[in-house]
Protein backbone atom coordinates (compact mmCIF):
# COMPACT_ATOMS: atom_id res chain seq x y z
CA UNK A 1 0.00 0.00 0.00
CA UNK A 2 1.44 3.54 -1.07
CA UNK A 3 0.46 6.85 0.31
CA UNK A 4 -0.57 8.33 -2.51
CA UNK A 5 -1.77 12.22 -2.45
CA UNK A 6 -3.21 13.22 -5.72
CA UNK A 7 -3.54 17.40 -6.30
CA UNK A 8 -7.35 18.51 -7.21
CA UNK A 9 -10.36 16.60 -8.00
CA UNK A 10 -11.30 17.58 -10.65
CA UNK A 11 -12.84 14.92 -13.18
CA UNK A 12 -9.29 14.18 -14.01
CA UNK A 13 -7.64 13.81 -10.46
CA UNK A 14 -11.24 11.86 -9.16
CA UNK A 15 -10.76 8.61 -12.01
CA UNK A 16 -7.21 8.45 -11.05
CA UNK A 17 -7.99 8.48 -6.72
CA UNK A 18 -11.16 6.16 -7.24
CA UNK A 19 -9.25 3.33 -8.80
CA UNK A 20 -5.97 3.84 -6.88
CA UNK A 21 -8.21 3.76 -3.53
CA UNK A 22 -10.07 0.92 -4.74
CA UNK A 23 -6.15 -0.79 -5.47
CA UNK A 24 -5.90 -0.18 -1.58
CA UNK A 25 -3.74 2.51 -1.61
CA UNK A 26 -4.17 5.55 1.24
CA UNK A 27 -5.36 7.90 -1.16
CA UNK A 28 -5.50 12.00 0.29
CA UNK A 29 -7.29 14.28 -2.27
CA UNK A 30 -6.50 17.96 -1.58
CA UNK A 31 -8.45 20.48 -3.16
CA UNK A 32 -8.21 24.08 -3.48
CA UNK A 33 -11.91 24.99 -3.68
CA UNK A 34 -14.34 24.30 -1.54
CA UNK A 35 -16.20 22.07 -3.44
CA UNK A 36 -15.23 19.14 -6.08
CA UNK A 37 -15.20 18.89 -9.93
CA UNK A 38 -12.83 21.58 -11.17
CA UNK A 39 -14.25 22.88 -14.84
CA UNK A 40 -17.37 20.24 -14.21
CA UNK A 41 -19.32 22.68 -11.82
CA UNK A 42 -22.59 23.71 -11.01
CA UNK A 43 -24.34 26.95 -10.37
CA UNK A 44 -27.65 27.66 -8.30
CA UNK A 45 -29.16 31.15 -8.27
CA UNK A 46 -32.48 31.96 -5.81
CA UNK A 47 -35.10 33.67 -6.86
CA UNK A 48 -38.44 34.76 -5.41
CA UNK A 49 -39.94 32.80 -8.07
CA UNK A 50 -37.76 29.25 -7.60
CA UNK A 51 -34.53 28.18 -7.63
CA UNK A 52 -32.17 27.91 -11.08
CA UNK A 53 -29.38 25.63 -11.33
CA UNK A 54 -26.79 25.54 -14.34
CA UNK A 55 -23.66 23.30 -15.52
CA UNK A 56 -21.36 25.76 -15.56
CA UNK A 57 -18.42 23.82 -17.45
CA UNK A 58 -19.13 20.61 -19.84
CA UNK A 59 -23.06 20.05 -21.50
CA UNK A 60 -22.73 17.14 -23.12
CA UNK A 61 -21.12 14.07 -21.98
CA UNK A 62 -19.73 11.27 -24.79
CA UNK A 63 -18.49 7.67 -24.27
CA UNK A 64 -20.20 6.48 -21.52
CA UNK A 65 -19.10 3.62 -21.83
CA UNK A 66 -15.62 5.03 -20.43
CA UNK A 67 -17.28 6.18 -17.39
CA UNK A 68 -19.42 2.58 -17.15
CA UNK A 69 -16.20 0.84 -17.06
CA UNK A 70 -15.02 3.24 -14.46
CA UNK A 71 -17.28 2.96 -11.79
CA UNK A 72 -17.51 -0.75 -12.41
CA UNK A 73 -13.77 -1.11 -11.66
CA UNK A 74 -13.80 0.54 -8.28
CA UNK A 75 -17.48 -0.70 -7.05
CA UNK A 76 -21.04 -0.31 -8.13
CA UNK A 77 -22.09 0.10 -11.81
CA UNK A 78 -22.40 3.78 -12.71
CA UNK A 79 -26.71 3.14 -12.98
CA UNK A 80 -26.09 2.57 -9.31
CA UNK A 81 -24.74 6.27 -8.89
CA UNK A 82 -26.40 8.78 -11.76
CA UNK A 83 -28.81 8.31 -14.16
CA UNK A 84 -27.39 8.73 -17.41
CA UNK A 85 -29.71 10.14 -20.59
CA UNK A 86 -29.61 9.23 -23.59
CA UNK A 87 -30.25 12.60 -25.87
CA UNK A 88 -32.01 12.03 -29.12
CA UNK A 89 -31.64 13.99 -31.06
CA UNK A 90 -27.95 15.01 -30.01
CA UNK A 91 -27.69 18.76 -31.16
CA UNK A 92 -29.28 21.07 -33.41
CA UNK A 93 -27.39 23.07 -35.79
CA UNK A 94 -29.01 26.81 -37.69
CA UNK A 95 -26.94 27.85 -40.09
CA UNK A 96 -27.09 31.50 -41.43
CA UNK A 97 -28.94 31.16 -43.85
CA UNK A 98 -31.82 30.17 -41.98
CA UNK A 99 -31.20 25.88 -42.63
CA UNK A 100 -30.65 23.83 -39.63
CA UNK A 101 -30.21 19.89 -39.35
CA UNK A 102 -29.88 17.66 -36.25
CA UNK A 103 -27.96 15.41 -35.10
CA UNK A 104 -28.88 11.64 -34.23
CA UNK A 105 -26.99 8.21 -33.00
CA UNK A 106 -29.06 6.55 -35.52
CA UNK A 107 -26.98 6.66 -38.92
CA UNK A 108 -30.02 5.51 -40.92
CA UNK A 109 -31.66 8.51 -39.93
CA UNK A 110 -28.56 10.60 -39.68
CA UNK A 111 -28.52 10.45 -43.47
CA UNK A 112 -32.19 11.72 -43.95
CA UNK A 113 -31.51 14.44 -41.59
CA UNK A 114 -28.95 15.68 -43.98
CA UNK A 115 -30.82 15.29 -46.93
CA UNK A 116 -34.09 16.78 -45.87
CA UNK A 117 -32.48 19.85 -44.70
CA UNK A 118 -29.39 20.42 -46.76
CA UNK A 119 -30.25 18.78 -50.30
CA UNK A 120 -30.07 15.08 -51.71
CA UNK A 121 -26.53 13.50 -51.18
CA UNK A 122 -25.46 15.34 -48.11
CA UNK A 123 -26.64 12.26 -46.45
CA UNK A 124 -24.26 9.92 -47.84
CA UNK A 125 -21.03 13.21 -47.66
CA UNK A 126 -21.54 12.56 -43.31
CA UNK A 127 -21.72 8.91 -43.63
CA UNK A 128 -19.00 8.94 -45.80
CA UNK A 129 -17.46 11.40 -42.38
CA UNK A 130 -18.34 8.62 -39.89
CA UNK A 131 -17.17 6.30 -41.81
CA UNK A 132 -13.74 7.73 -41.97
CA UNK A 133 -14.20 8.80 -38.23
CA UNK A 134 -14.88 5.15 -37.10
CA UNK A 135 -11.84 4.00 -39.65
CA UNK A 136 -9.81 6.73 -37.00
CA UNK A 137 -11.20 5.68 -33.71
CA UNK A 138 -10.25 1.69 -34.07
CA UNK A 139 -6.33 2.67 -35.07
CA UNK A 140 -5.90 5.35 -32.33
CA UNK A 141 -8.48 4.05 -29.42
CA UNK A 142 -6.23 1.37 -28.05
CA UNK A 143 -2.90 2.77 -28.63
CA UNK A 144 -3.32 6.58 -27.66
CA UNK A 145 -5.94 6.50 -25.74
CA UNK A 146 -6.00 3.27 -23.45
CA UNK A 147 -1.92 3.98 -22.38
CA UNK A 148 0.50 6.46 -21.52
CA UNK A 149 2.31 7.69 -25.53
CA UNK A 150 5.94 8.59 -24.98
CA UNK A 151 8.31 9.42 -26.08
CA UNK A 152 5.96 11.84 -27.68
CA UNK A 153 7.60 11.42 -31.29
CA UNK A 154 5.37 10.91 -34.56
CA UNK A 155 7.69 7.87 -35.20
CA UNK A 156 6.32 6.80 -31.27
CA UNK A 157 3.15 6.83 -32.75
CA UNK A 158 3.78 5.14 -35.90
CA UNK A 159 5.06 2.31 -34.11
CA UNK A 160 2.30 1.99 -31.51
CA UNK A 161 -0.40 1.89 -34.34
CA UNK A 162 -0.70 -1.83 -35.36
CA UNK A 163 -0.44 -1.23 -39.11
CA UNK A 164 0.95 1.26 -41.76
CA UNK A 165 -3.20 1.31 -42.80
CA UNK A 166 -3.89 2.73 -39.51
CA UNK A 167 -1.27 5.00 -39.43
CA UNK A 168 -3.12 6.19 -42.95
CA UNK A 169 -6.65 6.62 -41.14
CA UNK A 170 -5.64 9.10 -38.91
CA UNK A 171 -3.96 11.27 -42.12
CA UNK A 172 -1.09 12.41 -40.69
CA UNK A 173 -0.15 15.91 -42.02
CA UNK A 174 -3.60 16.47 -42.94
CA UNK A 175 -5.75 19.51 -41.20
CA UNK A 176 -9.61 19.19 -39.75
CA UNK A 177 -10.53 21.88 -42.81
CA UNK A 178 -8.39 19.86 -45.09
CA UNK A 179 -10.28 16.90 -44.03
CA UNK A 180 -13.60 18.70 -44.44
CA UNK A 181 -12.84 20.16 -47.58
CA UNK A 182 -11.99 16.99 -49.73
CA UNK A 183 -15.35 14.93 -47.61
CA UNK A 184 -18.00 17.82 -48.25
CA UNK A 185 -18.80 20.29 -51.22
CA UNK A 186 -21.64 21.63 -48.90
CA UNK A 187 -20.24 24.68 -46.86
CA UNK A 188 -22.55 24.09 -43.85
CA UNK A 189 -21.49 20.17 -43.28
CA UNK A 190 -17.47 21.77 -43.69
CA UNK A 191 -18.37 24.34 -41.03
CA UNK A 192 -20.29 21.60 -38.80
CA UNK A 193 -16.72 19.25 -38.93
CA UNK A 194 -14.55 22.42 -37.91
CA UNK A 195 -16.64 23.30 -34.97
CA UNK A 196 -15.39 20.21 -33.59
CA UNK A 197 -11.80 21.21 -33.46
CA UNK A 198 -13.22 23.76 -30.39
CA UNK A 199 -13.63 20.41 -28.62
CA UNK A 200 -9.95 20.46 -27.95
CA UNK A 201 -9.65 24.20 -27.83
CA UNK A 202 -8.16 24.08 -30.87
CA UNK A 203 -8.36 26.42 -34.71
CA UNK A 204 -9.87 23.45 -37.61
CA UNK A 205 -7.22 25.29 -39.99
CA UNK A 206 -4.17 24.20 -37.73
CA UNK A 207 -5.95 21.34 -35.83
CA UNK A 208 -5.00 17.53 -37.31
CA UNK A 209 -7.61 15.86 -39.03
CA UNK A 210 -7.93 13.07 -36.49
CA UNK A 211 -9.97 15.44 -34.23
CA UNK A 212 -12.83 13.67 -37.03
CA UNK A 213 -13.06 10.68 -34.69
CA UNK A 214 -15.08 13.43 -32.40
CA UNK A 215 -18.37 13.42 -34.36
CA UNK A 216 -17.81 10.01 -35.03
CA UNK A 217 -17.91 8.80 -31.74
CA UNK A 218 -20.56 11.59 -30.50
CA UNK A 219 -22.61 9.55 -33.34
CA UNK A 220 -21.45 6.28 -32.62
CA UNK A 221 -22.09 5.44 -29.12
CA UNK A 222 -24.41 8.77 -28.36
CA UNK A 223 -24.66 11.87 -26.43
CA UNK A 224 -25.87 12.02 -22.91
CA UNK A 225 -26.73 13.99 -19.88
CA UNK A 226 -27.31 13.09 -16.46
CA UNK A 227 -30.12 13.70 -14.50
CA UNK A 228 -30.04 16.81 -11.95
CA UNK A 229 -26.94 17.77 -14.23
CA UNK A 230 -23.61 16.57 -15.18
CA UNK A 231 -21.87 17.31 -12.40
CA UNK A 232 -23.41 14.67 -10.24
CA UNK A 233 -20.87 12.68 -12.31
CA UNK A 234 -17.93 14.52 -9.84
CA UNK A 235 -20.27 14.07 -6.70
CA UNK A 236 -20.78 10.08 -7.57
CA UNK A 237 -16.57 9.75 -8.17
CA UNK A 238 -15.83 11.64 -5.01
CA UNK A 239 -18.29 9.38 -2.81
CA UNK A 240 -16.63 6.20 -4.30
CA UNK A 241 -13.08 7.41 -3.45
CA UNK A 242 -14.89 7.77 0.36
CA UNK A 243 -16.53 4.68 -0.23
CA UNK A 244 -12.84 2.99 -1.40
CA UNK A 245 -11.23 4.68 1.92
CA UNK A 246 -10.04 7.67 0.41
CA UNK A 247 -9.98 11.26 1.67
CA UNK A 248 -10.84 14.32 0.00
CA UNK A 249 -9.86 17.69 2.02
CA UNK A 250 -11.65 20.49 0.24
CA UNK A 251 -10.64 24.14 0.63
CA UNK A 252 -6.76 22.51 0.62
CA UNK A 253 -4.53 24.22 -2.07
CA UNK A 254 -1.33 22.58 -2.28
CA UNK A 255 2.15 25.19 -2.77
CA UNK A 256 4.81 22.81 -3.11
CA UNK A 257 5.94 19.03 -4.08
CA UNK A 258 8.76 18.36 -2.06
CA UNK A 259 11.45 15.99 -3.43
CA UNK A 260 14.06 13.68 -1.98
CA UNK A 261 16.59 12.83 -4.47
CA UNK A 262 15.34 11.63 -7.91
CA UNK A 263 11.72 10.50 -6.19
CA UNK A 264 8.59 12.66 -4.52
CA UNK A 265 8.99 13.05 -0.41
CA UNK A 266 6.04 14.76 0.13
CA UNK A 267 3.42 18.06 -0.60
CA UNK A 268 3.60 21.38 1.05
CA UNK A 269 0.00 23.06 1.89
CA UNK A 270 -1.19 26.11 1.37
CA UNK A 271 -1.44 26.52 5.09
CA UNK A 272 2.44 24.92 5.42
CA UNK A 273 1.44 21.65 6.92
CA UNK A 274 3.21 18.59 4.81
CA UNK A 275 1.86 15.18 3.57
CA UNK A 276 4.20 12.80 3.35
CA UNK A 277 3.84 11.02 0.04
CA UNK A 278 5.29 7.51 -1.85
CA UNK A 279 3.34 8.95 -5.18
CA UNK A 280 1.64 12.15 -5.96
CA UNK A 281 -0.95 12.45 -9.04
CA UNK A 282 -1.30 16.02 -10.15
CA UNK A 283 -4.57 16.66 -11.31
CA UNK A 284 -3.26 20.65 -11.55
CA UNK A 285 -2.39 21.85 -15.37
CA UNK A 286 0.79 20.57 -16.56
CA UNK A 287 2.42 24.15 -17.45
CA UNK A 288 1.44 25.22 -13.32
CA UNK A 289 3.39 22.03 -11.86
CA UNK A 290 6.39 22.10 -14.11
CA UNK A 291 6.28 26.31 -13.42
CA UNK A 292 5.38 26.58 -10.10
CA UNK A 293 4.81 23.36 -7.93
CA UNK A 294 8.35 21.69 -8.29
CA UNK A 295 11.30 23.15 -7.89
CA UNK A 296 13.42 22.28 -9.68
CA UNK A 297 11.10 21.66 -12.08
CA UNK A 298 12.54 18.47 -14.06
CA UNK A 299 11.23 20.39 -17.68
CA UNK A 300 9.74 22.68 -18.86
CA UNK A 301 5.98 23.12 -20.36
CA UNK A 302 4.84 26.21 -22.62
CA UNK A 303 1.64 28.14 -21.09
CA UNK A 304 -1.52 26.74 -21.55
CA UNK A 305 -2.62 28.31 -24.89
CA UNK A 306 -6.23 26.82 -25.58
CA UNK A 307 -9.13 29.07 -25.88
CA UNK A 308 -11.32 29.95 -23.07
CA UNK A 309 -15.24 30.15 -22.94
CA UNK A 310 -17.58 33.11 -22.14
CA UNK A 311 -20.73 31.94 -20.58
CA UNK A 312 -23.94 33.78 -19.71
CA UNK A 313 -26.62 32.09 -17.17
CA UNK A 314 -29.83 33.35 -18.18
CA UNK A 315 -33.02 32.95 -16.42
CA UNK A 316 -35.63 33.14 -18.39
CA UNK A 317 -39.74 33.45 -17.79
CA UNK A 318 -41.77 31.16 -19.46
CA UNK A 319 -40.45 28.07 -22.21
CA UNK A 320 -39.53 28.50 -25.79
CA UNK A 321 -41.82 26.29 -27.55
CA UNK A 322 -39.80 23.01 -29.92
CA UNK A 323 -36.29 24.37 -28.68
CA UNK A 324 -33.68 21.09 -28.11
CA UNK A 325 -31.36 20.84 -25.23
CA UNK A 326 -28.62 21.61 -26.99
CA UNK A 327 -28.60 24.44 -29.92
CA UNK A 328 -25.60 25.57 -32.08
CA UNK A 329 -25.96 28.73 -33.65
CA UNK A 330 -23.49 29.35 -36.86
CA UNK A 331 -22.69 32.92 -37.61
CA UNK A 332 -23.28 34.53 -40.70
CA UNK A 333 -19.38 35.82 -40.46
CA UNK A 334 -16.73 33.55 -41.77
CA UNK A 335 -15.63 30.95 -38.92
CA UNK A 336 -11.97 32.42 -39.23
CA UNK A 337 -13.21 35.53 -37.84
CA UNK A 338 -13.66 33.69 -34.65
CA UNK A 339 -10.09 32.15 -34.48
CA UNK A 340 -8.12 34.61 -35.44
CA UNK A 341 -10.04 36.90 -32.52
CA UNK A 342 -9.20 33.88 -29.87
CA UNK A 343 -5.67 33.34 -30.70
CA UNK A 344 -5.06 36.56 -31.74
CA UNK A 345 -2.17 38.96 -31.41
CA UNK A 346 -3.51 40.47 -29.26
CA UNK A 347 -5.95 37.83 -28.25
CA UNK A 348 -9.74 39.77 -29.23
CA UNK A 349 -13.64 40.02 -28.22
CA UNK A 350 -15.02 37.64 -30.89
CA UNK A 351 -17.59 39.67 -32.83
CA UNK A 352 -20.25 37.45 -34.53
CA UNK A 353 -19.29 34.13 -32.37
CA UNK A 354 -21.07 30.53 -32.90
CA UNK A 355 -23.44 30.51 -30.04
CA UNK A 356 -23.99 27.47 -28.41
CA UNK A 357 -27.27 27.52 -26.75
CA UNK A 358 -28.10 24.56 -23.17
CA UNK A 359 -31.52 24.82 -22.39
CA UNK A 360 -32.01 22.37 -19.76
CA UNK A 361 -35.24 20.63 -19.52
CA UNK A 362 -34.10 18.69 -16.30
CA UNK A 363 -37.08 19.73 -13.63
CA UNK A 364 -34.29 20.21 -11.33
CA UNK A 365 -32.84 23.22 -13.81
CA UNK A 366 -35.99 25.59 -13.46
CA UNK A 367 -39.06 26.43 -11.32
CA UNK A 368 -42.44 25.35 -13.20
CA UNK A 369 -42.90 27.91 -16.03
CA UNK A 370 -39.19 28.78 -16.34
CA UNK A 371 -36.31 27.85 -18.07
CA UNK A 372 -32.37 27.89 -17.27
CA UNK A 373 -30.08 29.09 -20.57
CA UNK A 374 -26.84 28.33 -20.62
CA UNK A 375 -25.17 30.37 -23.07
CA UNK A 376 -21.04 29.51 -24.04
CA UNK A 377 -18.90 31.08 -26.86
CA UNK A 378 -15.29 31.08 -27.68
CA UNK A 379 -13.48 33.49 -25.49
CA UNK A 380 -9.63 34.50 -25.37
CA UNK A 381 -8.54 33.65 -22.30
CA UNK A 382 -7.81 36.06 -19.38
CA UNK A 383 -4.46 37.78 -19.16
CA UNK A 384 -3.13 41.52 -19.65
CA UNK A 385 -4.74 43.31 -22.52
CA UNK A 386 -2.37 43.22 -26.00
CA UNK A 387 -0.96 39.63 -24.75
CA UNK A 388 -0.96 36.54 -27.45
CA UNK A 389 -4.39 35.02 -27.11
CA UNK A 390 -5.63 36.78 -24.04
CA UNK A 391 -7.50 39.49 -22.81
CA UNK A 392 -8.36 41.39 -19.68
CA UNK A 393 -11.65 40.23 -19.07
CA UNK A 394 -11.52 42.27 -15.17
CA UNK A 395 -11.70 45.72 -17.27
CA UNK A 396 -15.19 47.31 -15.86
CA UNK A 397 -17.56 46.94 -18.05
CA UNK A 398 -15.92 44.98 -20.73
CA UNK A 399 -18.07 41.66 -19.40
CA UNK A 400 -21.17 43.43 -19.34
CA UNK A 401 -21.11 44.89 -22.58
CA UNK A 402 -19.88 41.93 -24.01
CA UNK A 403 -23.14 40.33 -22.73
CA UNK A 404 -25.41 42.83 -23.63
CA UNK A 405 -23.69 42.20 -27.36
CA UNK A 406 -24.48 38.26 -27.27
CA UNK A 407 -27.77 39.09 -26.41
CA UNK A 408 -28.65 41.38 -28.91
CA UNK A 409 -26.60 38.27 -31.07
CA UNK A 410 -29.00 35.58 -30.07
CA UNK A 411 -32.25 37.77 -30.97
CA UNK A 412 -30.66 38.56 -34.41
CA UNK A 413 -30.38 34.77 -34.82
CA UNK A 414 -34.35 33.99 -34.47
CA UNK A 415 -33.73 33.80 -30.09
CA UNK A 416 -34.84 37.40 -28.41
CA UNK A 417 -35.16 36.48 -24.57
CA UNK A 418 -34.44 39.46 -23.41
CA UNK A 419 -37.96 40.50 -22.47
CA UNK A 420 -38.32 37.09 -20.89
CA UNK A 421 -35.21 37.81 -18.69
CA UNK A 422 -35.53 37.50 -14.98
CA UNK A 423 -31.70 37.61 -14.30
CA UNK A 424 -28.27 36.75 -15.77
CA UNK A 425 -25.03 35.97 -14.24
CA UNK A 426 -22.13 36.22 -16.44
CA UNK A 427 -18.95 33.73 -16.23
CA UNK A 428 -15.68 35.03 -18.08
CA UNK A 429 -12.52 33.19 -18.65
CA UNK A 430 -11.39 35.32 -15.32
CA UNK A 431 -13.82 33.51 -13.24
CA UNK A 432 -13.00 30.32 -14.83
CA UNK A 433 -9.13 30.90 -13.74
CA UNK A 434 -9.89 31.45 -10.30
CA UNK A 435 -12.33 28.74 -9.43
CA UNK A 436 -10.65 26.39 -11.12
CA UNK A 437 -7.10 27.47 -11.31
CA UNK A 438 -6.75 27.03 -15.00
CA UNK A 439 -4.22 29.53 -16.33
CA UNK A 440 -6.05 32.12 -18.14
CA UNK A 441 -9.14 30.01 -17.57
CA UNK A 442 -7.79 27.72 -20.83
CA UNK A 443 -10.05 24.88 -20.88
CA UNK A 444 -8.20 22.37 -22.65
CA UNK A 445 -4.28 23.28 -21.37
CA UNK A 446 -1.84 23.51 -24.16
CA UNK A 447 -3.33 23.16 -27.74
CA UNK A 448 -1.34 21.12 -30.22
CA UNK A 449 -1.60 22.18 -33.68
CA UNK A 450 0.24 20.64 -36.34
CA UNK A 451 0.40 16.97 -37.68
CA UNK A 452 -0.29 14.97 -34.32
CA UNK A 453 -0.56 17.65 -32.37
CA UNK A 454 -3.14 15.61 -30.33
CA UNK A 455 -0.67 13.41 -28.97
CA UNK A 456 1.91 15.46 -28.19
CA UNK A 457 0.53 16.45 -24.82
CA UNK A 458 2.87 16.69 -21.56
CA UNK A 459 3.23 12.55 -20.60
CA UNK A 460 1.09 10.80 -17.87
CA UNK A 461 4.81 9.51 -15.94
CA UNK A 462 6.88 12.42 -15.03
CA UNK A 463 10.42 12.54 -15.28
CA UNK A 464 10.67 12.63 -11.15
CA UNK A 465 10.37 8.70 -9.68
CA UNK A 466 6.49 8.85 -7.89
CA UNK A 467 4.89 11.74 -9.79
CA UNK A 468 2.18 11.23 -12.13
CA UNK A 469 -0.16 13.97 -14.11
CA UNK A 470 -3.32 13.11 -15.03
CA UNK A 471 -6.21 15.16 -16.22
CA UNK A 472 -7.02 17.45 -19.38
CA UNK A 473 -3.42 19.22 -19.77
CA UNK A 474 -2.02 15.96 -20.44
CA UNK A 475 -2.22 13.07 -22.67
CA UNK A 476 -4.68 12.24 -23.84
CA UNK A 477 -6.40 15.32 -23.53
CA UNK A 478 -9.46 17.38 -22.82
CA UNK A 479 -13.13 16.63 -22.29
CA UNK A 480 -14.76 14.40 -19.81
CA UNK A 481 -14.05 11.15 -21.35
CA UNK A 482 -10.58 11.72 -22.07
CA UNK A 483 -9.47 13.37 -18.96
CA UNK A 484 -11.10 10.09 -17.05
CA UNK A 485 -8.74 8.04 -19.72
CA UNK A 486 -5.63 9.51 -17.95
CA UNK A 487 -7.01 8.80 -14.83
CA UNK A 488 -7.17 5.16 -16.25
CA UNK A 489 -3.30 5.27 -17.62
CA UNK A 490 -2.32 6.79 -14.31
CA UNK A 491 -3.80 4.52 -11.95
CA UNK A 492 -2.13 1.56 -14.21
CA UNK A 493 1.15 3.53 -14.59
CA UNK A 494 1.18 3.67 -10.45
CA UNK A 495 0.22 -0.15 -10.20
CA UNK A 496 3.09 -0.77 -12.04
CA UNK A 497 5.74 1.21 -10.45
CA UNK A 498 7.92 0.35 -8.26
CA UNK A 499 6.35 2.74 -5.06
CA UNK A 500 9.34 2.85 -2.42
CA UNK A 501 12.69 3.41 -2.13
C1 LIG B 1 -17.28 26.06 -20.48
C2 LIG B 1 -16.82 24.62 -20.63
C3 LIG B 1 -17.56 23.73 -21.40
C4 LIG B 1 -17.15 22.41 -21.54
N1 LIG B 1 -17.93 21.53 -22.23
C5 LIG B 1 -17.63 20.21 -22.23
C6 LIG B 1 -18.57 19.25 -22.69
O1 LIG B 1 -19.71 19.58 -23.09
N2 LIG B 1 -18.21 17.93 -22.67
C7 LIG B 1 -16.99 17.52 -22.17
O2 LIG B 1 -16.73 16.30 -22.16
N3 LIG B 1 -16.09 18.42 -21.71
C8 LIG B 1 -16.38 19.74 -21.70
N4 LIG B 1 -15.53 20.65 -21.14
C9 LIG B 1 -14.16 20.20 -20.75
C10 LIG B 1 -14.13 19.48 -19.41
O3 LIG B 1 -14.84 20.22 -18.46
C11 LIG B 1 -12.69 19.34 -18.96
O4 LIG B 1 -11.89 18.74 -19.97
C12 LIG B 1 -12.56 18.51 -17.68
O5 LIG B 1 -13.58 18.79 -16.74
C13 LIG B 1 -11.20 18.80 -17.09
O6 LIG B 1 -10.98 18.01 -15.96
P1 LIG B 1 -9.55 18.01 -15.27
O7 LIG B 1 -9.59 17.00 -14.19
O8 LIG B 1 -8.49 17.87 -16.28
O9 LIG B 1 -9.30 19.49 -14.71
P2 LIG B 1 -10.14 20.47 -13.81
O10 LIG B 1 -11.58 20.23 -13.91
O11 LIG B 1 -9.63 21.83 -14.15
O12 LIG B 1 -9.68 20.11 -12.31
C14 LIG B 1 -8.46 20.51 -11.77
C15 LIG B 1 -8.69 20.66 -10.26
O13 LIG B 1 -7.43 20.89 -9.64
C16 LIG B 1 -7.60 21.87 -8.63
N5 LIG B 1 -6.29 22.48 -8.38
C17 LIG B 1 -5.54 23.20 -9.26
N6 LIG B 1 -4.39 23.57 -8.66
C18 LIG B 1 -4.42 23.06 -7.39
C19 LIG B 1 -3.51 23.11 -6.30
N7 LIG B 1 -2.33 23.74 -6.36
N8 LIG B 1 -3.86 22.48 -5.15
C20 LIG B 1 -5.06 21.83 -5.04
N9 LIG B 1 -5.95 21.78 -6.04
C21 LIG B 1 -5.64 22.37 -7.21
C22 LIG B 1 -8.62 22.82 -9.22
O14 LIG B 1 -9.25 23.61 -8.23
C23 LIG B 1 -9.56 21.86 -9.92
O15 LIG B 1 -10.62 21.44 -9.08
C24 LIG B 1 -15.93 21.97 -20.95
C25 LIG B 1 -15.20 22.85 -20.16
C26 LIG B 1 -15.64 24.16 -19.98
C27 LIG B 1 -14.86 25.09 -19.08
Amino acid sequence: MARIVVIGAGMGGLSAAARLAAGGHAVTVCEAAGRVGGKLASHEHRTAAGDFRFDLGPTLLTLPQVFEELFAATGDPLAAAVDLQRLDPIVRYRFADGTGVDTTSDARRQAEFFDDALGAGSGAAWTRLLDRGAGMWRAVEQPMFAAALTPRTAVALASRLNSLGDLAAIAPGRTLRALGRSLFTDPRQRLMLERYATYEGSDPRRAPAVLAVVPYVEQAFGGWSVAGGLHRLADALAARVADRGGRILLGTPVSQVELAGSRVDRVVLGDGRALPADVVVCNADAAILYGSLISPAPRRVPAADSFSGFVLMLGLRGRTPGLLRHTVLFSEEPYDAEFDAVFGRPGRLVDAPVLYVHASDDPSSAPAGHEAWYVLVNAARHGPDGGSGSLDWDVPGRADAYADHLLRLLAGRGLDVRDRLLFRTIRTPADLERDTGAPGGSIYGRVLHGSLGTFRRPANRSRVRGLFLVGGSTHPGGGLPLVAMSGRIVADLVGGASLRA
